[in-house]
């Protein structure tokens, strides 16, 4: 009988959902829609539809032992998700993993989405075979995960907030609270912020307002983009330098929208010039290869438990 797990990945804007074979670490079919961030009953009932549309694809040889969920929130063991800070309002102290247990028969986790993530990239991405990998998401906001020798680092999601590292006492208040957090530099919202403080869509009207096309732009010479990538580029550093000290990662994996325009910029970021937690400490930095299937393989092996995952470099057939 093969093993199959729903892996669910809520992202700010768009939610993915997967059928995984944890076995094989291989996403089989995806659904992706906008996330429903308003209507407790629409969020619900999409969620639902996936479930039962995948419950009735499956074979006789094939068996769904749960569903694994990722959201940007701190969440307890239990499954009830803490708060979204008024991304998803109905989200105060919900019991997602029991609505989703009641009504599908199905077994649920869930955990912090940057988390998940990570431990998605950890077993089957760009960590595969290191110990200390550390997984940045730069998307709407900076997500933060780390993962030891292919396991979370803690029980539940503690460090979801360390997006919100304060690098400088000059920039704007966070809405966290604090000035100059890390996030507020480094995510997609904090470029574009960046960007209209040099009121730089108007003066490129013929380029849409979007990170991918700042980063375009930067490469063809535009100059007052090419000062908005440095500065983003220079936060980066800062922010690297930090968690380095904190977590001494040997892989740094660099996922979510942002990261797509930073390929080129690698050995810029690979600049450590302080001292290692160690002597012959080392890293490397690269860009997610994994891109929306990290969060959803990432949230499937919250079932890890259950399905024996083959030790590296043994083929399954
Ligand atoms: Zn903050």
């Amino acid at each position: 009988m093969k093993k199959l797990v729903i892996g669910i990945d809520i992202g700010g804007t768009r939610t993915k959902i997967g059928l995984v074979d944890l076995t094989l670490g291989k996403v089989l079919e995806t659904v992706i829609y906008p996330t429903e961030s308003k209507n407790v009953t629409n969020f619900e009932q999409k969620i639902g539809e996936t479930i039962q549309y995948f419950q009735t694809k499956i074979t006789e040889n094939q068996i769904i032992l749960g569903v694994g969920i990722g959201v940007s929130s701190f969440v307890f063991e239990d499954g009830t998700v803490d708060s979204t800070y008024g991304f998803m309002d109905f989200m105060e102290d919900y019991p997602l993993a029991e609505i989703i247990e009641k009504a599908y028969n199905l077994p649920c986790k869930i955990d912090n989405d940057a988390r998940l993530v990570a431990l998605g990239e950890a077993l089957y991405g760009q960590g595969k075979g290191f110990e200390r990998v550390l997984v940045l998401t730069l998307g709407t906001g900076l997500g933060l995960g780390f993962v030891g020798n292919q396991k979370l680092n803690e029980k539940l999601p503690f460090g979801h907030m360390g997006g919100h590292i304060s690098i400088t006492q000059n920039g704007e208040k966070c809405y966290c609270g604090k000035i100059g957090c890390l996030e507020s530099f480094v995510s997609a919202t904090g470029i574009l912020k960046a960007a209209q403080k040099l009121n730089w869509h108007e003066k490129n009207l013929n380029l849409p307002f979007t990170v991918e096309s700042i980063f375009y732009a930067s490469e063809s010479g535009n100059n007052e983009a090419k000062l908005i990538i440095n500065d983003f580029l220079e936060y980066l550093k800062i922010g690297i330098s930090n968690y380095i000290n904190l977590y001494a990662p040997d892989r740094i994996i660099l996922g979510g929208g942002v990261a797509k325009g930073l390929k080129i910029y690698l050995p810029i970021l690979q600049e450590i010039t302080q001292l290692g937690p160690f002597k012959a400490y080392k890293t490397s930095i690269e860009i997610s290869e994994l891109e929306e299937n990290s969060g959803i393989l990432g949230s499937a092996a919250l079932f890890n438990n259950i399905i024996k995952i083959p030790p590296l470099g043994v083929k399954v057939l």
